[in-house]
Parts: C-alpha cells; sequence; structure tokens
C-alpha cells in the first residue's frame, strides 16, 4: 500500500539540520577557532558569552553549566536548600524541574496552574505554603512568563526566594522585562530544542546576587576558587568553549529565530481559528510568546494526534503525564485528584510541529489536517 501511495514527506516535530545547512560553514568556523585556540574548557568564549547572555536577560552575572537541570540542582544549593525544606513548584513541566529539588535532598510542593496559560497559578500557591517552604520555583513553561506580579509580593510577604526555571523561555519577557531576572537566580537550558539551543548540552545560572555569583561559580568547579584546593564540597558542572561559541551565534540569530517562530504561530492562530472543540495557546496578560511549543487543548486529544500522524505529521505532548503521578515520584505521596486542573489538561494537550525552519506549507499541511479531522 505504501509503495502505491507514495507518502508525503513527514512534517517533523523539530530538526535543526535545514538550519545547519543553511549556516554550516558560520557555525563550522566556530568550532575550528576554539579548537585551534588551545582552549577547549572555562576559556574566553565562556566568559564572553556569560557576560553577554546574562545582560541580555537583564542580570549582573552568568555561570555557565552542563544543563539546565545542573543550573537549577546548583541554583538551589548556592540558596542553602537542603533535607526538610519546601520548594514550591508545578507538576505540568519536564522532570528536570522537579529531579533538580531532589538533587538537592529538597521536598517538592506541587501547585495546580492556572488553566488558561497552564502556568504557575499564586492562588494556589498561597493554598501550599507550609512553614517549610523555602524556595518558588515558577516554570517559564512553553515560552511564555508566568505572571510574576503576584508571585513576586506574595515572595515577598512569606519570605520566600525566588528560583525561575527558564528553560523552555530564554528571551521571554514579562511587563518588559526578561525571565531570569525577577528571582534570586534564573536557571536556563541550551538542550539543542529550546529557544535558545546549542550543539549539545548547556545551561546557565544568571543572579546580580554578588554573594550567590561567587558561590554558583565555586560549586561549579569542585568548590575551588583556583588552585587545587575545595574550600567546600562542591561539583563538575561546565559549559564548554565550543558550545559557548556556538550559542553567541545562536544568539545573534535570536530574533530572527523568534520572528519566524510568531509567524508560525499567527499562521496556526488563523488557521485553528473558529473550531469549537479545541483551544489555540492563551497569552496572558503583560506578556510575551516566544512559542518554544504551540500547544493546543482539545478533549479530543489522542484521536487527533492518530489522525495527524496518519497523515505523516509528527506531534507531541508536553507533558502526557504530571509528575506528581509518574511511577518515580511515588514517594513524594501524591495520588490523582491532588492537581485537577494540572491532570486534566494532561489529557488534552497537543504540542503540533513548531521550529523556526518549517516551512509555511507543512505548516498548511498542519492547518488542512486539523481542520478535516473536525470537519470545519
Ligand atoms: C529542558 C528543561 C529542563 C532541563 O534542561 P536540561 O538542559 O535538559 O537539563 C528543565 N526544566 C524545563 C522546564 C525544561 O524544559
Amino acid at each position: 500500500m505504501a509503495a502505491e501511495h507514495p507518502a508525503q514527506e513527514p512534517v517533523r516535530f523539530w530538526d535543526y539540520r535545514d538550519d545547519y545547512f543553511d549556516r554550516r560553514r558560520a557555525i563550522l568556523e566556530r568550532v575550528d577557532a576554539v579548537f585551534a585556540s588551545g582552549r577547549l574548557i572555562l576559556g574566553s568564549r565562556v566568559a564572553a558569552f556569560e557576560e553577554r547572555f546574562s545582560a541580555w536577560c537583564g542580570a549582573r552575572h552568568g555561570i555557565g553549566v552542563n544543563s539546565g537541570t545542573d543550573a537549577l540542582f546548583l541554583a538551589l544549593k548556592a540558596l542553602g536548600i537542603g533535607a526538610g525544606d519546601e520548594v514550591l513548584t508545578v507538576a505540568n513541566t519536564a522532570v528536570p524541574t522537579v529531579a533538580a529539588i531532589r538533587a538537592a535532598g529538597a521536598i517538592p510542593r506541587f501547585v495546580d496552574v492556572e488553566e488558561s496559560t497552564m502556568l504557575m497559578d499564586a492562588q494556589a500557591v498561597e493554598e501550599q505554603l507550609s512553614p517549610r517552604s523555602r524556595v518558588l520555583l515558577p516554570v517559564h513553561l512553553y515560552g511564555q512568563a508566568v505572571e510574576m506580579a503576584p508571585l513576586l509580593e506574595l515572595a515577598g510577604r512569606h519570605g520566600l526566594v525566588i528560583l525561575e526555571d527558564c528553560a523552555q523561555a530564554a528571551g521571554a519577557s514579562y511587563r518588559g522585562q526578561r525571565v531570569g531576572s525577577f528571582g534570586a537566580i534564573g536557571a536556563f537550558s541550551f538542550y539543542p530544542t529550546k529557544v535558545l539551543g546549542g550543539f549539545g548540552d548547556g545551561g546557565m545560572a544568571v543572579t546580580s546576587d554578588e554573594v550567590l555569583h561567587e558561590k554558583l561559580r565555586r560549586l561549579r568547579f569542585y568548590g575551588m576558587q583556583g588552585g587545587y584546593y575545595a574550600e567546600e564540597e562542591g561539583y563538575n558542572s561546565r559549559l564548554d568553549e565550543v558550545q559557548a561559541a556556538l550559542l553567541d551565534l545562536q544568539l545573534d540569530g535570536f530574533a530572527d529565530a523568534v520572528a519566524r517562530r510568531r509567524r508560525i504561530a499567527a499562521l496556526y492562530d488563523d488557521g485553528l481559528a473558529g473550531i469549537d472543540e479545541l483551544v489555540t495557546p492563551v497569552i496572558g496578560r503583560d506578556r510575551d510568546h516566544l512559542y518554544y511549543l504551540y500547544t493546543i487543548r482539545t478533549v479530543q486529544r489522542d484521536r487527533l494526534q492518530a489522525h495527524l500522524a496518519e497523515l505523516g505529521i509528527e506531534t507531541r505532548i508536553n507533558y502526557p503525564t504530571p509528575v506528581h503521578l509518574m511511577r518515580g515520584y511515588a514517594c513524594l505521596g501524591y495520588c490523582r485528584g491532588d492537581l485537577p486542573v494540572t491532570e486534566r489538561l494532561a489529557g488534552e494537550i497537543l504540542s503540533l510541529p513548531l521550529y523556526p525552519a518549517l516551512a509555511q506549507s507543512s505548516v498548511l499541511r498542519v492547518v488542512a489536517a486539523i481542520r478535516a479531522f473536525f470537519g470545519a
């Protein structure tokens, strides 16, 4: 059957190769320059990118690390968080948010999300506060900032420290201020798929606090300040020179990449308007959206996903199981029903193909396939 009907090119969810082939020369020149420099770890390119990226975020310092998970983990260590301390976060997130909290020895306390934006709900935080609450860890999911004003107010009132998970939203802003600069520390991932993605693993913690800055710098380098002497117990978590050199190039192209993402999102918004059974992404007040993910909602999610797959259209669910219901986190003692909005959304969300180099014709094919599914 497949041979008789040559399938159309599949529409991939994400693919970096068109972009790579477009800019191959510039990319390989950067790699070559690092290899020829004689310095592969913690050299001038990491230092320059730390400075450029943190300034771009509106923070004074940046500390390049191995991954976004490490940025979160080291941030919690730098804040002195450990056994018995509670960290308030959401269950509609990537596992690493929670893995980092556990790695630090702390206890994640999950709060429900706001239905429209699917992001942390300040009201729900208030209900989960306990005397052991120490950190508020909002996740700027899908490329959109969490509404920060009520969280900042609440944190101030209850003496909580804010650590922002910015892994999916580098460059997103709330009231004109970029994420990562609201809390004590902002944690970023440069995993290849992210809005600012490298060509391997990488991450960064940004802060404007001098003490946290020094501490983070030591923690990522065996607790050492220089010489072979640990001032405290530390770790090894470094951004390498090649990734820093390439991320610097990616930052040059960031505005263009986001403009492309927004054009694709606008095509989806227009094309999917007026379908009663489907909700397109909602932008909360005072914010912009980078469309790291274009996540729609429909109660017919599973059937729609199967229909699209049959037509060669790849989609994802971010995320199919909220973290509090995963076997790996059963130890935290949560059950179904604890986070009603998060749990319901998990059964309805579907992320459509979206990356800067995705062709308009592919986007229109996805739109047509969805409209056909709903008979619209
Ligand atoms: C990707 C991601 C992380 C972890 O980043 P890594 O670089 O993969 O360790 C953390 N939080 C969220 C919300 C993410 O999407």
